[in-house]
């Protein structure tokens, strides 16, 4: 280590990438701090992916009730639901994750400073009263949610609120078209809220395949979200009764007891003093990074949401580790952005890798395209009108599988399989040999013979 300052590497933001960065670097033999002004574990543990999910299980029972009596079961009574009990139980469930973040990085003898940290200089960090020097800084602070500016919108909450609300608004709308809104809508409205979902354009999820985003709109409006597209709020209004009076984009109005926005989210690096340093910034203020992660101070890195690149946790994680492998593990390597496997966690779910249709289109080769909609096999007893979706796009020179999408049950169990497959290259006669799983839905995936259109 370089005698002349306090730490080796000072990581800021201890989300997913920073923590991940600092205990690997350590685990090289780097003396390592980190700072964090909120909760240890930042967005995805204490106020994202994992709070979401716990409330997506939650969400599912209503229709798992629904389903049981087809498989024999009788209930009791009617189920009855309490907001109360689940948020509860997943307040405490993060505080046991956030505690378990608390030990890793004990264990991992990265020393935690409990507070914001801001740039002195490039190798200077104040955090709370102290100036603590660092000969590497790693920017990990991650990113916020971004509400438009419209008259009433401090009566609208995001989906940082979202997980505290007292109780399960009667009628909500949720505002947008992306990851956050449509899996905030199913988790309302299967626990029992009245949801409506505005999105401002044609269809939602944006740059998803145009077939899964017709797929799953279907869908979630026959599990009765009232999906609107083409509409936006321009105003929200408090009355007098405690709820709000929307105005919307066409003239029309409605009223209801909560409104979220889930409008995209933007990176945290208000007051970091980045500008004094000299860290160029984006016009979104994201810090731009070069392949190895490095910002435009030599010695300043980032990773994560911040970089506003790829917002997804274990794209952070990733960068975390390459960036803790390279430049403290002696092993250098680039992240690769290429096919990356994710999941909305919509109802029913949605699982993706690779290119869409219509990328694939633009791209400018023949295609294939391979497709298969039918009843979950879990439905045929039920009864419940849902369908899955599955799709392939194949490269018709080469015969490379270049994208797998799908829309229902299990879609993110799957698909991460199938990103392997993606990843490496496979090619359609591949999948076509590998034995199928049966009964499942995935062996679809390796049984789709005859293309649908090219
Ligand atoms: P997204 O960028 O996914 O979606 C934002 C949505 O809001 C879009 O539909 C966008 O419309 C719309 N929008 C943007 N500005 C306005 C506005 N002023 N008025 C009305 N609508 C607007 O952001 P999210 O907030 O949903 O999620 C943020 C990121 O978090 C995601 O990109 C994703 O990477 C990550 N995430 C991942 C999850 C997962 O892996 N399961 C879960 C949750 C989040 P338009 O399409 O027209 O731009």
């Amino acid at each position: 280590m370089s005698t002349s300052y306090d730490f080796d590497l000072f990581v800021i933001g201890a989300g997913s990438g920073g923590v991940r960065a600092a205990r690997v670097a350590s685990g090289y033999g780097a003396k390592v701090a980190i700072a964090e002004e909120s909760r240890v574990g930042g967005t995805c543990v204490i106020r994202g992916c994992v709070p979401k999910k716990l409330l997506v299980y939650g969400a599912h029972f209503a229709e798992d009730f629904e389903d049981a009596s087809a498989y024999g079961w009788t209930l009791p009574g009617e189920p009855t639901f309490s907001w109360k009990t689940l948020i509860a139980n997943k307040d405490a469930e993060i505080d046991r994750l956030n505690g378990i973040y608390h030990k890793l990085l004990a264990g991992s003898n990265v020393k935690l400073f409990e507070h914001r940290a801001t740039f002195k200089d490039a190798h200077t960090v104040i955090v709370g009263d102290e100036e603590v020097t660092a000969e590497r800084i790693l920017i990990a602070v991650g990113g916020h949610p971004t509400l438009p500016d419209i008259p009433g919108i401090e009566h609208a909450i995001s989906s940082n609120e979202a997980f505290h609300l007292e109780d399960l608004p009667k009628r909500i709308v949720v505002v947008g078209g992306g990851y956050i809104a449509v899996e905030f809508a199913g988790i309302f409205a299967g626990l029992g809220a009245e949801v409506t979902q505005l999105y401002r354009g044609t269809q939602i999820l944006r740059g998803f395949d145009g077939d899964i985003r017709d797929h799953l709109a279907a869908e979630i409006i026959k599990k009765g979200i009232d999906l609107r597209v083409e509409t936006n709020v321009t105003a929200i209004e408090k009355q007098g009764d405690g709820s709000l009076k929307l105005t919307l984009t066409g003239g029309g109005d409605m009223e209801v007891d909560a409104i979220m926005f889930a409008t995209g989210r933007a990176p945290n690096t208000k007051g970091l003093g980045l500008e004094e340093v000299g860290i160029e910034t984006d016009d979104n203020g994201a810090v731009k990074i070069n392949k190895g992660l490095q910002t435009s101070v030599e010695n300043v890195y980032a990773v994560g949401d911040v970089t506003d690149h790829v917002q997804l946790t274990p794209v952070a994680i990733k960068e975390g580790m390459a960036f803790a492998d390279t430049v403290y593990g002696g092993k250098p390597w680039h992240m690769s952005y290429q096919a990356i496997p994710t999941a909305v966690f919509s109802q029913p779910p949605v699982g993706t890798v690779g290119l869409s249709e219509e990328e694939a289109r633009a791209k400018g080769g023949e295609i294939e395209i391979y497709k298969s909609t039918f009843k979950p096999m879990r439905h045929t007893l039920s009864g419940r009108d849902e369908k899955t979706l599955m799709k392939l796009i194949v490269d018709k020179t080469t015969d490379v599988v270049l994208g797998a999408h799908m829309v229902g049950p299990d879609a993110a169990e799957i698909i991460q399989g199938i990103g392997i497959a993606v990843r490496l290259g496979a090619t359609k006669a591949q999948f076509d040999q590998t034995v199928a799983v049966h009964p499942s839905a995935a062996e679809e995936f390796v049984t789709m013979r005859f293309p649908v259109g090219g």
